[in-house]
Parts: C-alpha cells; structure tokens; sequence
C-alpha cells in the first residue's frame, strides 16, 4: 500500500487554528486539542484521553485538512457516522462513510471517491478490516493517517471490549509508515497501556485531559425501594433537561409512563426500538421538544445538547467508565448541573447475572471493574476525587466544593467502634460465609427463613442492633468493607474479617462510622438529631473514607479536612452563619443559581467559626478558593464584619 508522504509543509501546525476558524468557525482551542492535532500534523501514533464533550473528533478532523492523503478514522458507531459526515459536508469538506448501511450504488459511490482520492476523511467501521478488498481499496488512495473513535474497546481491561476491534493491531503490520492516533474518553492506566501495546504504537503522543468537571455536582443515595427516589428527583426540577438512566428496557417503560402520568413531558429510549423511532427522540431531545429522556446505556453517543441539567442513574450503571461517560453529558454549556445516583445492592447482583449470560470474554475483568463501581457508590470521600484518579489523572485540591461530600459534610457516630465491633462480631459468627443482607438480618434480629433453618436466633450477636432498620446497618457493613475492615469476595459477595478489622474487634483499633441516608424508617431519627445537632448536615448515603487506590495509612494522612468531626457552632457562630445563609440565599436568587454554586454549607459554617476579616484571611477558609473569592468574598466578609462591631 501507499503511504502519505511526509512532504507536510514545515511549520504545518501553526495553520493550525486559522483552518479550525476556517471550517469550524471556533476561535479557540480546548484543552489538549492544539496538542493532539500538533501530533497530528508531525505524524506522530498517539493516544488522546479526553472526557466527553472534550472535542475529540475535532484533533483528528482539522489535522486531516493539511494532509495531501485521507484520513481514516474508525468508529464502532455505524449509526452516528451519517451524522459526523454530513456537518463536515456542509463545512465544505470531502468525506465519507463506508458501512453496512449503504446500499449497493451507494458503496460503489463511495468506493470509487476514495480510488480516486476525493475524500479528506474516510469513516468506517473496524468490521471493514477483515474484509479482504479494503487493504487494497485503501492501497489505491494511499492514508494520511488512521484515527481510532471509542479506542478502549480495544482492551479486554476496559468496560466495553470488542473482539472486532482487536484485528486494529494489523494496522501498524500493514502500514508501518502511516501515524496512528487513538482517541478514547475513558481509559484507566491499564487500559491506556493496553491500548498502546494492543495498536502496537510507536512512541506515541500520550495525552490525557482534565476530567474535573467542578461545574457538575455529585451525589449518591442507596435507593428505596422501586423508581420513586428518582421520580422525586425528576418532579424536584421542573423544566430541566435531563436524562434517567436504567438498567432494563422493562424499567425505561415504567418510568417513562411513571413521569408522563406526573405531566412531565418524558420520552423513553432504548435499543429496543425501532430504527425509525430512536433518531426521533434523540432528534427531539436535541431540538428541546422533549426535556427529560429515560433511556439504557443505548442513549446519549453522539448527544450533543450543552444544557443538561441533571443526569439521574435510577440505578448503579455497570462501570465507573460509564458512569463517567454518562454523567458527562450534564452541563457542557459550563453551567451548574447535577449528577444523582441511586444505588441498591441489588443492582450489582443484576449486572452480575448480566455479564454472566453474555458470557463475555473478558468476564472477570468485568466483574472485577463492576466492584469498583459498587464501591464508589458505598464509599466516602469526595466524589470527583475518586472519578478522576480512577482514570488516572492526579487529584490535588483540598475539596471538589461539588459533591455530598464536601458540600455537606458527614456526620460520625459517636458509637462507631462499638457498632463496627457488632458487625465484625456477627460475621465472624455467621462463619465468614454470608453476605450483608444475612449478617443485617441477624444483627437487627429479623427471622428470615434462613436465619431460623440456621438457627442463627441463638447467636449472641442476634438482634444487636435491633434498634436500627436493615438497610442502614448494610451501609455501615459496606463503609467497614470501603475501609478494609471487611473484605467482600467479588463473586459471591460473602464478607470475612481483615487483619485490620481483626484489629478493630479486638480493641486494638478504633473504626469510623458515618450516618447514612435511608429512605424508610430511619428518617425520624435523622431528623430528630439533625435538630439536636444543627451544626452537622448529613450527606447523602456515604462517610468519609479513602480511596480503594490508597492503604488505609495514606488514607488517614490523606484526609481532606472535611473528615475531622465538625464542632458544633456556639450560639454566636449559628447566629451569623444564619446571615451568611441568608447572603447566600440573595445572591444565588439573583444568579438564579443552586445555593451551591455560592457557598456549601460547611464552607458557610467554617466561616461562622473562623470569622475572617481580611481577604487573606477568607482565602484560608475551608471552601474559599481564589475564584469564589473573587466573585464573592468581598460580600460575605462585609457582613461577617459587620457582625463583630
Ligand atoms: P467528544 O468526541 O470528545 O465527546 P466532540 O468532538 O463531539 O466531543 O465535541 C463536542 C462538542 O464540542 C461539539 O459540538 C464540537 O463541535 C464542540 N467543539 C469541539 N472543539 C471546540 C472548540 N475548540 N471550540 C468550540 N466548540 C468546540
């Protein structure tokens, strides 16, 4: 085959923006962009990790344009590829897709433009390379460059494994001269290195963007029982545009006509329907006829709606690759915007028996990243923290100021070592082979059929904590698994005691328990402590832990501030935290903005106790950042000092 020559004019990359505003009409580049499309134009391999709505297609688009060869760029994606040709037609520039969706006279079409060397970008899918022809097609016209779409599909380690897409690793045999650039949205290390090895790159470019997306607003609940949580959450925010995820097209429908009974305008989408149908809702959604979609993982490639308000998992999805990609799609106009997601037990066991009857090559790899998505649900600690170093990117704040966490706060239980010692206790005497709806039922004295055959009425740990409703108590297990006190056997679920947790149960060891949500009857007595302890906001459904990345060591010397127990405000410090609170209110009315977005309340509360008055003062506030300072620190400081004269 032809390979591109390398007669690329020197300095080639400096045209770079002039043809971005050329074509695209944009006058600057996102991040990494200018990097990856510098690669680009040196014919460099590289690998380019950039979140969604990073502007991907763009690194190899506007590259393509200063070649004197076509680029190929590969897309699991048949059926978006009509819609990322037809715009860069309109933008005057030669491109085509070649795919099971063309008819006959449309392929010949086609295949003659690339013999003839008409096309700047050539799409197609990476089934086309087991087709004997499409060498030799290619061969014809000669390629710039090979532009790998969705590239993790590649890995057995990633989330969404294609075989197709292992016959790629020919394209660096075949054509050793041509760059090959991989683009993805999701890759951790070990995926990105797999990528590298699988595609046989050659010193490539490897460029990773920033996943901190500090505009969007993290928080997890385990669910109550059905939908109703996230109908609540939906009904809460009228008008928005957002999107509902489920696991099962069955529950797609029933929350569809749950919300259409409710006259909020719902549209449900699913790989189930028709061809004809899902391009009229995503259509729909786009041109803002319909303002909330509840939809499977089938819904949202190729989105391209910058308002989304909310995104709303009415269940855990099955990987934190996902849940990024899917929770990526809020807020890309830059605005404020949600992500809720409400997990049960029960949602892991689902995906579980998921992957098992696909029967999936990579199946213990998938089981293995599914654990990591549970645990992120049921742990503590700031939330995009833990999503970006999942993905491999460092994490240096303090606070992300834009989840339950550190938003809200935590509230510890004054009785955690012994509660945790109840626990640890009742595992041990179960015999280390049961999960945690067993050991919760045992512990809150509940005769399920199993606790009587086993007889477990007579254990000494049965019915001692009583007091406490069951789901609650599995929370507190989970939190013991989160810190290593307990470990869960990633296919069975069932618990055993660590070394650490043996520490704990023998008095050796202290362990930190949190208050957590729960939808039934636990909320009375939340609610009565919540006014015995005005001072400490609970956050939904997690404590302050680590992360599963860092020994239990680096996690307590890691902890953010957030985790020391707040002390409660004096009646001094409550008074202006309440003028504060009211300042807050003000500006974020007038903003129309979520309170949020000014202030967290334990920003607010440490304010209240510290009292700065000075701006240098209010920059070493817990919460207080340059640029929150900047837009509002001059007034808050005004009426902290008013208050001391
Ligand atoms: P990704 O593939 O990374 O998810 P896209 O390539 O689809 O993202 O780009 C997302 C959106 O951002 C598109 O509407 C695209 O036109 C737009 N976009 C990309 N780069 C820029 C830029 N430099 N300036 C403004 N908009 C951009």
């Amino acid at each position: 085959m032809t390979t591109a020559s390398a007669n690329m004019p020197k300095r080639a990359a400096d045209q770079l923006p002039a043809i971005v505003e050329k074509y695209w009409g944009y006058t600057s580049l996102r991040p990494m962009q200018l990097e990856a499309m510098t690669a680009a134009v040196e014919r460099r391999d590289a690998l380019v990790v950039l979140p969604t709505g990073g502007g991907k297609s763009l690194c190899y688009q506007a590259p393509a344009l200063l070649s004197d060869k076509p680029t190929v760029v590969l897309s699991p994606l048949i059926a978006l590829m009509k819609d990322q040709v037809d715009p860069l037609i309109q933008r005057g520039i030669a491109a085509a897709y070649l795919n099971s969706s063309l008819d006959p006279d449309d392929r010949r079409r086609v295949c003659d433009g690339i013999r003839r060397g008409e096309y700047r970008l050539i799409f197609v899918a990476p089934e086309r390379f087991s087709s004997p022809g499409f060498f030799e097609l290619l061969g014809q016209s000669g390629v710039g460059a090979f532009a790998i779409d969705e590239a993790h599909c590649i890995s057995h380690w990633g989330h969404d494994f294609r075989a197709e897409y292992r016959q790629l690793g020919q394209l660096k045999q075949r054509c050793p001269d041509v760059p090959v650039q991989a683009f993805t949205a999701t890759a951790t290390p070990r995926v990105r290195d797999d990528i590298i090895a699988q595609l046989g790159l050659s010193e490539p470019a490897v460029l990773v963007g920033d996943f901190f997306r500090p505009n969007l607003v993290y928080r997890v609940q385990r669910r109550g029982s059905g939908f109703g949580d996230a109908v609540d959450a939906v009904r809460q925010r009228p008008g928005q545009a957002g999107i509902v995820y489920c696991i099962r097209r069955a529950d797609v429908d029933a929350l569809t006509a749950t919300l259409n009974s409710e006259g909020i305008a719902t549209a449900g989408y699913h790989a189930g329907m028709s061809d004809e149908e899902r391009p009229r809702i995503q259509d729909a959604f786009a041109a803002g006829h319909v303002n909330v979609i509840v939809a499977t993982v089938a819904f949202g490639m190729g989105i391209d709606r910058a308002d989304i308000r909310f995104v709303i998992h009415a269940a855990m999805p099955k990987s934190l690759e996902q849940y990024q990609q899917e929770t990526g799609r809020a807020g890309r106009d830059g605005k404020p915007a949600e992500c809720l997601l409400f997990y049960s037990g029960g949602d892991f066991g689902l995906w579980k028996s998921i992957i098992d009857n696909t029967e999936a090559a990579n199946r213990d790899e998938q089981i293995r990243i599914l654990g990591h998505m549970y645990r992120y649900c049921t742990a503590t600690g700031c939330r995009h923290r833990k999503l970006v170093t999942y993905l491999g990117q460092a994490w240096d704040r303090a606070s992300c100021e834009a989840c339950d966490f550190c938003i809200e706060g935590a509230v510890p239980l004054p009785d955690s070592t012994v509660i945790a010692q109840k626990i640890l206790s009742c595992v041990v005497r179960t015999g280390q082979r049961f999960g945690a709806g067993h050991v919760a039922d045992v512990l809150t004295g509940n005769v399920t059929p199993r606790v009587s055959e086993r007889g477990d009425e007579k254990l000494s740990t049965f019915n001692l904590l009583g007091d406490q409703p069951k789901p609650v108590v599995m929370q507190w297990v989970d939190q013991l698994v989160d810190q290593d006190l307990l470990a869960r056997d990633p296919d069975y679920r069932t618990l055993s005691l660590t070394p650490h947790g043996g520490a704990v149960l023998h008095s050796e060891a202290d362990a930190n328990l949190y208050e957590v949500a729960h939808s039934g009857k636990g909320k009375q007595r939340r609610r009565e402590r919540a006014t015995a302890t005005p001072t400490a906001p609970r956050a939904a459904g997690f404590s302050p832990r680590g992360d599963p990345h860092t020994t239990p060591r680096q996690r307590r010397e890691e902890r953010p501030s957030p985790v020391a127990p707040p002390r409660p405000l004096d009646s001094d410090e409550q008074e202006l935290f309440e003028q504060l609170r009211a300042l807050r209110r003000r500006i974020a009315d007038e903003m129309s903005v979520p309170a949020f977005v000014v202030f967290g309340d334990k920003a607010l509360r440490a304010m209240a106790q510290a009292r700065p008055t000075t701006e240098r003062e209010m920059l070493a506030v817990w919460g207080v950042g340059p640029a929150k300072y900047e837009a509002f620190g001059e007034q808050f400081l005004e009426v902290i000092r008013e208050s001391a004269s």
